[in-house]
């Protein structure tokens, strides 16, 4: 630590510097805080743990869009959530394509019925692309969003989990209306009542036989095959990927459920090499005498030739993280 003799001390440079970040900081402030608070001048529903969308509820203050800005962009939060983003926009009906827009590894490719950004999360460089889908059953199924920021925190800090060869992308939540929603079957459906899992379009019904499935609430399959944004943004991202492997997390039926109607080798393959590797899940799963309709892993399969599957964690608390921790290795390093 010297000091040199002449020229500006550093003290005096040091204080200079701190006047100019505090400046900064002011500027920005005055920028874009005055503007978030505007736009959310409306109280906020308890339910809603990430920041929603003031469009649906009409507004007290006659003019609320005076002031917004004409496009939607998104502000970075650290609510209850830390993975949650708040948007601010002026569509009522969010965009439903695939819009890429984000900083680092981070994808927007979508929003859900209440205007929650549908956020990707990307690892490596490499060619080979995998994709996770956490949460599609929402606050219901909350604990796999949970699992799914555990691997995003766990992939920031081993980066050379990834091998390099591969590009995975995690998904955490396909339904984060039903996560701010509810952390119970409330929170199952998207914000139109659609359980998203019978939504795709593939062996789409709009009401199934409920013998054998799940049916504590009167859900529906849309009012058409892929009538919810989520799952338009969905198949958008997978469309405009080549993705060799993809696992829809849900919870809890401890088992791994191969995509397929009829049944897809690849994807058996895939639900045999993740349930050998997790020493936990089951494979072939129980089966209770559910007919399925609309299925992610199904369309996958099916249409879009993707070796899916579905794993259900052991209950609807628990991440099973060191579980996932296995069967993230063994999906990464599995060869079709
Ligand atoms: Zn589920």
């Amino acid at each position: 630590m010297t000091k040199k003799g002449k020229g500006i001390p550093l003290w005096l440079v040091a204080i200079w510097a701190v006047n100019f970040l505090g400046l900064f900081a002011l500027i920005v402030y005055l920028l874009f805080g005055q503007r978030d608070a505007a736009a959310h001048a409306q109280p906020l529903p308890d339910s809603a743990v990430a920041g929603v969308v003031p469009t649906q509820t009409a507004p007290a203050n006659p003019a609320p869009t005076a002031f917004l800005p004409p496009t939607q962009y998104i502000l970075p939060t650290v609510t209850s959530n830390p993975r949650s983003t708040l948007i601010v926009g002026t569509t009522p009906t969010p965009p439903s394509i695939s819009i890429e827009v984000a900083s680092r590894h981070q994808i927007v490719i979508g929003y859900s019925v209440e205007g929650r950004p549908l956020e990707v999360y990307r690892f490596g460089q490499g060619a080979r692309e995998r994709l996770i889908v956490a949460d599609i059953h929402g606050g219901y199924e909350y604990n796999t969003a949970d699992l799914a920021d555990e691997l995003i925190n766990y992939l920031d800090e081993h980066p050379e989990a990834i091998p390099s060869d591969i590009t995975l992308y995690i998904l955490r939540s396909l339904n984060p209306d039903g996560y701010a929603r509810a952390h119970d079957i409330n929170g199952r459906a998207n914000a139109n009542g659609v359980d998203l899992n019978h939504n795709f379009p593939y062996q789409w019904k709009e009401d199934w036989n409920r013998d054998g499935c799940w049916s504590y609430l009167y859900l529906t399959g849309g009012t058409h095959p892929a009538s919810e944004p989520e799952t338009l943004a969905l198949m958008s991202f997978i469309s405009t990927h080549n993705f060799e492997a993809l696992i829809s997390y849900h919870s809890a039926a401890m088992g791994i459920f191969a995509g397929g109607l009829p049944p897809f080798r690849p994807s058996e393959d895939l639900a045999k090499t993740l349930s050998r590797a997790s020493r936990a899940y089951q494979y072939p799963p129980l089966q209770t005498g559910c007919e399925y309709s609309g299925n992610l892993t199904d369309w996958a399969s099916n249409v879009k030739g993707i070796p899916a599957v579905d794993i259900e964690l052991r209950n609807h608390r628990d991440t099973d993280f060191d579980i996932n921790l296995r069967v993230l290795d063994a999906f990464l390093a599995w060869q079709r």
